[in-house]
């Protein structure tokens, strides 16, 4: 398929140059822990000064750090929760490199280490940078997918209870009830035939933002369009015109523009709950 999806190519590109040449095993922590039960016998013995092991742990940290960028900013599916771990774990390793950039700065300006010795510092905490740019941005991608999920479990509230207020949230049409993988592939075709670009997907199918709320998005797709915007009524219009089964969201809470979207197929029913 080669159509984009979710992110961009260059996300996983310069991930994998970032974090993520790693095998799965995390073998970095299990690593710089290793390193630290050494370092930690060879201070006691009197062997080594005890600021090594302060680098030793700081090494630790930054390895669990890499791992947590691992899973998030490379792996395909975030709960908001994780976002915010991974905004966070990439906020640290930048800490780390301009700390030792900082450091490195100073020998320099002391005359005691070379203004070439600067290069790796900087290439760091540039590579730092970009991956802080790549966490925001996929936490930015799954904050809206969030605010989206929610817009639908608060429709999905408004059916069970009060159904006259529903229109207030979502417009819905039901055209045939039939929505299939055939189907999605027809609506992606039109739009990037009528648009030149693909169509702005954010929820292929069942993601982890809707399992965190309990909700069954299998079999529909969400498009991070707003209803309004011409995109947005050209593929209302398009949905109606074939029949196809929809919801548009204009916001997820009344008087907050965040959340609009239109969701393709029926509506998300909510998971069995266990016992
Ligand atoms: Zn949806």
């Amino acid at each position: 398929m080669k159509k984009m999806r979710f992110f961009p190519g260059l996300i996983l590109l310069v991930c994998a140059r970032l974090v993520c040449a790693q095998t799965a095993e995390e073998p970095e922590v299990a690593h710089a822990r290793a390193d630290i039960a050494k370092l930690r016998a060879l201070v006691e013995a009197g062997a080594v000064p005890r600021v090594r092991l302060g680098k030793a742990e700081d090494a630790l940290a930054d390895a669990r750090d890499a791992a947590i960028l691992r899973k998030t900013v490379y792996g395909q599916d975030l709960t908001v929760e994780q976002a915010d771990d991974m905004i966070a774990a990439a906020a640290r390793r930048f800490e780390r490199r301009k700390k030792a950039f900082d450091e490195a700065q100073k020998l320099v300006d002391a005359g005691v280490a070379a203004e070439l010795s600067l290069g790796t510092f900087l290439q760091d905490l540039d590579l730092a940078r970009q991956e802080c740019d790549l966490a925001e941005s996929r936490a930015r991608v799954t904050r809206e997918a969030g605010e989206m999920a929610r817009a639908e479990e608060a429709l999905d509230r408004k059916l069970a209870l009060a159904p006259g207020e529903a229109r207030a949230i979502a417009e819905r049409f039901d055209g045939d009830g039939v929505f299939t993988a055939g189907t999605f592939s027809r609506v992606e075709t039109a739009f990037e035939e009528r648009f030149g670009k693909p169509l702005p997907v954010s929820a292929l199918g069942e993601t982890a933002v809707h399992r965190a709320l309990g909700f069954d998005h299998r079999g529909r797709v969400d498009v991070a369009l707003n209803p309004d915007q011409p995109e947005g009524v050209w593929l209302r219009r398009y949905l109606t015109e074939k029949r196809i089964p929809f919801f548009a969201f204009r916001q997820a809470v009344a008087g907050k523009a965040t959340g609009a979207h239109i969701h393709l197929g029926p509506m998300s029913t909510h998971l069995a709950l266990g016992g």
